[in-house]
């Protein structure tokens, strides 16, 4: 038996179709140099597909494409936009499954985590099909009265946005449906990790009705080569992007040298915080959602616990007796609850988080050690006692280890909750109104989980503070970051 043929019996691929070429001007093509990279399956290490491989000509010619279609799908009217992002959210969840799969093989979580990728990514088209109906404006008397002020709304333009690998359905969706509701067209590059939800993501949106050029996608292994040349084009308006601190710093400094209106939804190092009062079981609960969706490769992952010294040994014997329970394995097994990382170099990234913490003297409860055979799995980890000295309190760890410190004194709990560079999400367990509402306010956070351990919802303004990021996405605010505001002063006399 060859190999692909024991990869097919092992992996069911029963996908359709893994799409493969780049989508410029409504057709697929090949990269202009014919060159490819491949994709593969972290739960294997094997290749799933190759994808062409975008040069920075073929992204000029997106953007040729996403500019030539600009304004004729800026005119569209609302109730039609609306009808066809209505119509994309209705093709995902008729499709769940077949996406699903995708997700699951490049991406490498559990089908039922990338089940709920879907619907998450469907809900944007729907939120956004509502909102691309309600893009008001204004009518007002001046103050001296002399003038009439009118407000209007207008699509920003052409979007370059690029997106990580962590959630490869819902982040472009996050991005899409907001920027076609608005009336903009897009070039979007998707990370090289997992550019096939993407493609197919695509085909929905050409197939529910999107004109050729609208929606424009270069995978490419060269995302600095590629994108660079787009940033530095007059037609480009707007740039958005999710993924790393470090990136979104590189490229809204990039950005700055045309004042490239630009959104960014960056890295976290969310705290968890348990307080005295808290309801321990409820905060097991919303730990391990917080601490292992995703496999912990989220930006919203919680990265470091804070828990009160008078409930911390039911939490911790609570939460370790859940992260043990929890099985790890391929995504498309039904069994598994955690399937493996993305790929060598992020395992190599969380182990080393857990060794440099162990050497600064945490315990080991359950995991921390890197499974032999292939994948690139990792144990659900419990650390304690960890030292406030160690990288895994202030680096993002995106793997499932949890590391545990206790506190006795609140104000000094919030100020180490504050004390990174991060400001994406914090959660809070407490029974206190009164606590529940000070250290909300007080927590330097985009978003807070209260008593809740999920905060990602379609309807609510998703986004970070400080370095986490510049902008919401999701809403009521999402569509203004692909909006500009035009005011026009009509002069009348006494
Ligand atoms: P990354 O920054 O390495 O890559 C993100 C995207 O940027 C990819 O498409 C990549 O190809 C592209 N890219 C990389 N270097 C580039 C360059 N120099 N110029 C242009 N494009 C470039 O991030 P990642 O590893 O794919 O994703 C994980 C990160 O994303 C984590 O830090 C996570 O917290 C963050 N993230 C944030 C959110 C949020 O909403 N705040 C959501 C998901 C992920």
């Amino acid at each position: 038996m060859g190999d692909d043929e024991e990869y097919a019996m092992t992996n069911d691929l029963s996908v359709p179709y893994l799409p493969t070429q780049l989508i410029i001007g409504g057709t697929g093509r090949d990269a202009a140099s014919g060159a490819t990279f491949e994709v593969t399956d972290p739960a294997t290490g094997k290749v799933l597909s190759k994808v062409a491989d975008a040069t920075p000509e073929d992204g000029i010619l997106a953007l040729d494409s996403a500019a030539a279609a600009g304004a004729a799908w800026s005119r569209v009217p609302p109730r039609r936009r609306a009808e066809i992002l209505h119509r994309v959210h209705d093709l995902l969840m008729e499709r769940t499954d077949e996406f699903a799969r995708l997700i699951t093989l490049e991406m490498g979580k559990s089908l039922a985590e990338s089940r709920t990728e879907v619907a998450y990514a469907a809900q944007f088209f729907r939120w956004f099909a509502a909102e691309t109906v309600r893009i008001d404006g204004q009518w007002k008397v001046s103050e001296d009265g002399s003038a009439r002020v009118l407000v209007m709304r207008q699509p920003v333009g052409p979007c370059l946005l690029i997106t990580p690998w962590n959630v490869p359905l819902a982040m472009p969706a996050r991005k899409i449906a907001p920027a076609l509701a608005a009336g903009c067209t897009v070039v979007v590059k998707p990370a090289e990790e997992t550019p096939l939800t993407t493609l197919k993501l695509a085909g929905v949106l050409a197939e529910a009705g999107t004109p050729d050029g609208v929606v424009n996608v270069i995978p490419t292994s060269r995302p600095a080569e590629v994108t660079g040349p787009l940033i530095r084009d007059d037609r480009l308006r707007k740039l958005s992007f999710t993924g790393s601190t470090e990136v979104g710093r590189i490229l809204l400094a990039a950005a700055s040298s045309r004042v490239l209106r630009t959104s960014l939804e960056l890295g976290g190092n969310a705290p968890f915080l348990v307080c005295q009062d808290a309801d321990v079981d409820a905060a097991v609960r919303g730990a391990i959602t917080a601490k292992t969706r995703n496999i912990g490769e989220a930006c919203v992952a919680a990265n470091r616990f804070y828990v009160h010294a008078g409930v911390a040994d039911e939490f911790v014997a609570k939460f370790t007796d859940r992260m043990r329970a929890l099985r790890v394995g391929p995504g498309t097994a039904p069994e598994t609850d955690l399937g493996p990382l993305i790929n060598g170099r992020q395992r190599e990234r969380v182990a080393a988080l857990v060794d440099d913490a162990v050497r600064h003297g945490a315990q080991v409860l359950t995991g921390g050690v890197v499974p032999s055979g292939s994948g690139f799995f990792y144990p659900p980890t419990v650390l304690t006692d960890v030292s406030p000295a160690a990288a895994i309190t202030r680096e993002e760890i995106f793997g499932p280890v949890a590391a545990i410190q206790t506190f006795t004194d609140e104000t000094e709990a919030v100020r180490q909750a504050n004390d990174t560079e991060h400001g994406l999400v914090s959660y809070l367990y407490t029974r206190d109104l009164t606590r529940a509402v000070r250290l909300s306010e007080q927590l330097e956070s985009g978003m807070v989980g209260l008593n809740r351990g999920l905060v990602s919802d379609a309807s609510a303004p998703f986004g970070g503070v400080k370095q986490s990021g510049l902008g919401r996405e999701g809403g009521n605010s999402g569509i203004t970051e692909y909006l500009e505001e035009k005011y026009i002063a009509i002069d009348i006399p006494e």
